[in-house]
């Protein structure tokens, strides 16, 4: 697996004590670092605004390159240093883009700022531009890999996301998320609209769910939606605050969950899609669930074993099950899911 990462990533900082911490993706470049010593993390090229207006309004754009020091909401700060880092995440993703494209590994792109919660006009939630997004829509209508599909696990609704791609055909977004959180979208009826209907598949689920859960879903849900829309480009949106140790959030992922529902993306790119998944960090907060997380998973996909301590299964009944059989009645309009 190929890592993509800036150390400049670790500039940003919205305020001492926030969250979104550059502690973060030290974590786990530390991690990777230390069970596999040699591996060589490849350098971002920065986005152009040209690369941000596959997805962006250029108006927004320029709003944020002008933007004068100050909030943007109640979580998320401009700085004098945001734009330029915000255009290396979403450089780190288009970077990571281009080398799924190459072959012929997975590859990694260790983003910061997020970007999930970014919309073609508005930012927010800790996000500015919205990385996989850009990425998607390079793999999509740059390299002709049409339809990408966008896999989003991380514990909150990518709204932005959503919003972008809701109408159209091209992208399938799949999203599993706390329900009841920030942003508050992501209802199970909300499907696409126009010629995207049918394209957006929301998993809304309630707070305890974990690995069970996440397994039903993947079973009666994700794979058979993946095995029909027969995406050639698979984005990972892997934020990692659906784990229990997360402090944010309230689902109960665990370590050797998270990497099994990434293995198995993995798996069904490898198998029917033309490049090899791609992975885009989103959230996460807990250090030793990212470091141990980011890292099993790159062994797993280099057929190394994954050294994982938060095993804990929190949830092995399927505390959200319910909730994922009502969104597969839901998406029964618009592929073959068994009932
Ligand atoms: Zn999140």
């Amino acid at each position: 697996m190929k890592f993509v990462y800036d150390a400049r990533c670790e500039d940003h900082v919205q305020w001492p004590g926030h969250p979104e911490r550059p502690e973060r993706v030290k974590a786990i470049v530390e991690r990777l670092a230390a069970e596999a010593p040699r591996r060589k993390f490849l350098a971002p090229t920065a986005a152009t605004k040209r690369d941000l207006m596959r997805v962006h309004d250029e108006a927004f754009v320029e709003r944020l390159r002008q933007a004068k020091e100050g909030p943007l909401d109640a979580d998320t700060f401009i700085h004098k240093g945001t734009y330029a880092l915000a255009l290396l995440a979403a450089g780190a993703a288009l970077t990571g883009a281009r080398e799924v494209v190459k072959g012929p590994e997975e590859v990694f792109a260790l983003t910061r700022p997020p970007g999930h919660h970014a919309g073609a006009d508005f930012a927010g939630g800790f996000c500015y531009f919205n990385n996989a997004a850009v990425a998607a829509d390079f793999l999509s209508r740059e390299e002709g890999l049409a339809p990408v599909a966008v896999v989003d696990f991380d514990v909150h609704h990518g709204n932005g996301t959503q919003a972008i791609f809701q109408k159209r055909r091209d992208i399938v977004y799949l999203s599993t998320h706390q329900w009841g959180i920030f942003p508050g979208t992501g209802a199970a009826d909300e499907v696409g609209k126009g010629p995207g209907r049918g394209r957006t598949v929301n998993v809304p689920l309630p707070a305890g769910s974990g690995d069970r859960t996440f397994e039903v879903a993947w079973e009666r849900i994700f794979l058979p939606v993946l095995e029909e829309a027969r995406p050639q480009a698979v984005v990972v949106s892997l934020g990692l605050d659906a784990h229990y140790e997360d402090p944010l959030a309230g689902l109960s992922l665990s370590s050797p969950a998270y990497i099994e529902m990434c293995r198995k993306v993995a798996e069904f790119a490898r198998k029917r899609a033309r490049a090899k998944a791609l992975f885009v960090l989103e959230g996460g907060y807990n250090l030793t669930a990212l470091g141990e997380t980011v890292a099993g998973l790159a062994a797993t996909l280099e057929g190394r074993p994954a050294k994982t301590g938060l095993n804990t299964v929190a949830d092995a009944s399927g505390v959200g099950a319910k909730a994922v059989e009502e969104a597969a009645a839901v998406q029964r309009a618009h592929w073959a899911l068994n009932a």
